[in-house]
């Protein structure tokens, strides 16, 4: 096993080879134990049948292990430096196509058609880079991709909050946002020792299984976040409260008050009590009231 990328031994010989040295705000944190890797891409669902998608490869860990246990591999990396080094460690796989790209910024969509066959099931996953985990996954989860599965390696604490059930003390918004399309669940716990250099927070793999539709109906989905957002504004606040202060001078007290009671809602709930359902009626109450 001491030929795979994914090794303490030879991830240091390739950074010495190419005197690299890791840029923190690009969250370069690489894995160093193949087994992790075998681990999430069991996880994720990925067979021979299957086209990847990887953002961020450093310097192929995981997408190594991509070209041997998928058909084909789509990676996104924004780091100049790493694609000489990418050419390198890579050399052996034909099945990968790489892109020196900001994911935020890249037509995946587009990607997607051209690259991978038609109907092919094709999955997300990564080791993301912790300071835009939340833009990334929002990003290509709004755009509606063809894909059946995002499975990534990201900050634990930011994990639970996706994944949260109410009334808990990770639920939120992100949890409304991230179940609104998916089921959501924490699939492992990781150490930090798996990577290199360890980064300063845990971390946790989150699967997240693209729905078919939504679970709830609502009138209008940006509508219907804002309302989510607002309700969570101040967590210690009721929901009366919080929609007093979102509404301002657009609602008064009375027509809060009435939909509340339209949408059968006790206002000195808090946010974080209400299920996803309870915020559609809620959402689509106003939504009626004040369009
Ligand atoms: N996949 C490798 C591994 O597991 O060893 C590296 C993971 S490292 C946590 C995150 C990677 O994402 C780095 O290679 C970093 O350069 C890259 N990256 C950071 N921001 C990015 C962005 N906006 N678009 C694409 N790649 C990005």
């Amino acid at each position: 096993t001491a030929k795979w990328i994914a090794t303490p031994k030879r991830t240091r010989e390739i950074l010495d080879t190419y005197n690299f040295s890791f840029k923190k705000s690009l969250g370069q944190n690489f894995i160093i134990d193949v087994n992790i890797l075998n681990n999430i891409i069991q996880k994720a669902g990925i067979d021979k049948e299957a086209g990847a998608i990887e953002i961020g490869p450093g310097i192929g860990a995981l997408t190594e292990q991509l070209a041997v246990k998928a058909d084909k591999v789509l990676a996104y990396e924004i780091d100049q430096r790493l694609l000489p080094v990418l050419e390198d460690t890579l050399a052996a796989y034909d099945n990968i196509h790489l892109i020196h790209q900001d994911i935020l910024k890249a037509n995946v969509h587009e990607m997607v058609k051209n690259y991978f066959e038609h109907g092919q099931p094709i999955h997300v996953i990564a080791n993301l880079p912790y300071y835009i985990t939340t833009p990334i996954l929002m990003k290509l989860l709004r755009e509606n991709l063809p894909v059946m599965s995002f499975t990534v390696m990201i900050q634990k604490e930011v994990a639970d909050r996706m994944a949260a059930e109410p009334n808990s003390k990770s639920y939120g918004s992100l949890s409304i946002a991230v179940q609104y399309y998916t089921e959501a669940e924490v699939v492992m716990h990781v150490p930090k020792t798996v990577f290199m250099p360890p980064p300063n927070v845990d971390s946790g793999v989150l699967k997240l299984t693209k729905r078919g539709k939504p679970p709830v109906q609502v009138a209008d989905e940006d509508y219907f976040f804002d309302i989510v957002q607002a309700c969570f504004a101040q967590r210690r606040k009721t929901l009366r409260n919080n929609l007093v202060r979102y509404f301002k001078t657009t609602a008064d007290k009375e027509m809060i008050s009435d939909a509340l009671e339209k949408a059968g809602l006790d206002g000195t709930r808090r946010g974080e009590s209400l299920t996803m359902q309870e915020f559609a009626d809620l959402a689509n109450t106003f939504y009626q009231m004040t369009k």
